[in-house]
């Protein structure tokens, strides 16, 4: 059976090209790119060109990137960093859709004695910028806000965002995770007004294991990874050598890729979503009225589980992935969906198919014909489908 993966806002393949690239890296040129030989030095070569090819994606210079271990730590690293260097505020904004790399550390820092805020979200997921405006104030250490959400691909304006931020928070750092947004859309440091800003390898073609963050030049950062002296005193520990220059391999084709990814990518995805809309009642796009990805697609069918129609779909090859999370026994729909006010019917059955350039159109027409009998197949075994097909 032949996989049809649309699940790249999880993880994504690892692209061959970037794979030969750090392949040496491992048997033979393993040196450590601090010692003082020849053997280190070409390895600090290679991880210099990577960070300048980061750097490029990213519109920046090479000394404002950050090699860390993966976006989880990258949020965490922004976040500590700003209270440390302001002790004496004590307010921390972010918002309720948040990966929980940012959530959870928020609302551990808030049982610290943080005020925190978490910034609403409309029924399509949007934010509202007057909410953020009446929030930051004087106290207001960071403002950590998603420049796109992974669940519904919904991107929020960080550069108005960021205005607000500066206006308001007189010396407050702005932090985004960039992680589902870096090379997808376009994004340019140079004209922005972002401080900190994350990135996830395994998110466009690099492996697992490597991250990023950007520090805006003369924005103070305190780390919170110490020891050695690696990554210019702000991220300790021996680099990942070899997915260093991954991702900056990653990075270089992410930028030759991106016009196909806003061209293709998202015409097949607009294929699959006004297909399924069409064929199958009573469905409906999360956050379909708002900017996304050009790769996502989040879609509710009532009166059916979502973890249900992954199951099945599974079985025919296909990956997607659900806007629940299996807690303690129970389904709980999306945190994101649960902000959004979906209700809980929708919730419960909504699915993500997330796309990347290695899917053709071939995968679109398999799903547009394996999807609608699924979904006709669970509604005739729960009582409110059956209703429903019955009226
Ligand atoms: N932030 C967002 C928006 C994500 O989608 C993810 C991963 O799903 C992360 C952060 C965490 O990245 P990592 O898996 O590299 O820790």
């Amino acid at each position: 059976m032949k996989e049809i993966y649309m699940d790249n806002n999880a993880t994504t393949k690892v692209d061959e090209a970037v794979f030969e690239e750090m392949r040496p890296y491992f048997c033979d040129l393993y040196g450590n790119p601090s010692s003082m030989h020849f053997f280190g030095g070409q390895v600090q070569k290679k991880v210099d060109e990577a960070r300048n090819r980061v750097a490029n994606l990213l519109g920046a210079s090479p000394e404002e990137i950050v090699f860390t271990a993966c976006g989880t730590e990258s949020d965490n690293a922004a976040i500590r960093s700003a209270i440390e260097v302001h002790p004496e505020r004590r307010h921390i904004i972010t918002t309720r859709v948040e990966h929980p790399a940012v959530l959870t550390l928020c609302r551990n820092l808030s049982k610290r004695g943080y005020r925190v805020t978490e910034l609403n979200v409309d029924g399509e997921g949007r934010l509202d910028l007057n909410e953020l405006r009446a929030a930051v104030d004087e106290d207001t250490a960071i403002v950590s806000v998603m420049w796109a959400n992974n669940e519904t691909g919904v991107v929020f304006p960080i550069e108005e965002v960021g205005k607000i931020v500066k206006e308001k928070g007189k010396g407050a750092f702005f932090h985004t995770d960039a992680v589902q947004a870096v090379g997808k859309i376009p994004i340019n440091m140079a004209a922005s007004t972002v401080d900190m800003l994350s990135i996830s390898g395994h998110k466009l073609h690099a492996p697992k294991g490597i991250g990023v963050l950007y520090v805006r030049k003369g924005v103070p950062f305190r780390p919170f990874m110490v020891g050695g002296h690696q990554e210019h005193n702000r991220r300790a520990g021996t680099e990942n050598t070899a997915a260093i220059i991954a991702l900056g391999k990653a990075c270089e084709l992410a930028g030759q890729w991106m016009e196909d990814e806003n061209t293709r990518v998202k015409a097949m995805r607009d294929r699959l979503q006004t297909t399924l809309l069409e064929l199958i009642p009573r469905s409906r796009i999360n956050g379909g009225q708002a900017e996304r990805l050009p790769n996502t697609l989040s879609i509710a069918f009532e009166f059916v589980e979502g973890e249900a129609i992954l199951m099945l779909l599974s079985e025919k090859g296909i990956c997607a992935s659900s806007g629940s999370a299996c807690t303690s026994g129970s389904l709980e729909p999306s945190h994101v969906l649960r902000a959004m006010g979906v209700p809980f019917t929708c919730a419960h059955g909504s699915i993500r198919f997330s796309l990347s350039r290695f899917n053709t159109d071939e995968d679109i027409e398999t799903i547009i014909r394996e999807l609608p009998p699924v979904v006709r197949r669970l509604r005739e075994m729960s009582p409110f489908g059956r209703e429903f097909l019955n009226a």
